[in-house]
């Protein structure tokens, strides 16, 4: 299944394009690597169906995911040196599922090491706990986490 205006459906068609190459792939999986950037080795894990996100992936796709990003992430790590690889998966700008592989240098790494926006500051909570939260968002209030947490553990229990 692919569409037809989807640039990661193309395949190596629009490579030149993007700015990345293509270093890997087998029957389900492509990994490209950027050819211009702030970090070398930057590449881009993507299924060759298209499909929005990790909770679309299919049979043989669910049943090696777990292998190739293994496999991936190695090779990227030990070519570039990187202390970690990072590992993004977004969504909102391209809607056919891909995951951001990012080597990971130290501090002085461009990349972004936390997921919520705005700046970190420290809070005491009521209760003496040490919370750091951003000074963009509120805490949601923890009804809404619990319930959050009972959903999930009960859908993983099925
Ligand atoms: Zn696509």
């Amino acid at each position: 299944m692919t569409d037809s205006d989807c640039v990661l459906c193309a395949g190596r068609e629009m490579d030149g394009v993007l700015l990345v190459t293509e270093v890997w792939s087998n029957e389900f999986w492509r990994l490209t690597t950027t050819t211009v950037g702030e970090i070398a080795g930057y590449s881009y894990l993507s299924t060759h169906r298209h499909i929005e996100d990790i909770s679309a992936l299919d049979g043989d796709e669910q049943e090696s995911f777990g292998a190739v990003v293994w496999r991936t992430t190695s090779a990227i790590k030990e070519a570039t040196g990187a202390d970690h690889v990072y590992v993004y998966v977004m969504g909102d700008g391209i809607d056919h599922l891909h995951l951001h592989l990012a080597p990971w240098r130290g501090p002085t790494s461009p990349l972004i090491d936390d997921p919520i926006k705005g700046a970190r500051h420290k809070v005491i909570l009521s209760t003496g706990e040490e919370v750091w939260v951003s000074d963009r968002y509120p805490l949601q209030p923890r009804g809404l986490m619990t319930i959050a947490i009972a959903d999930i553990r009960e859908l993983l229990a099925e």
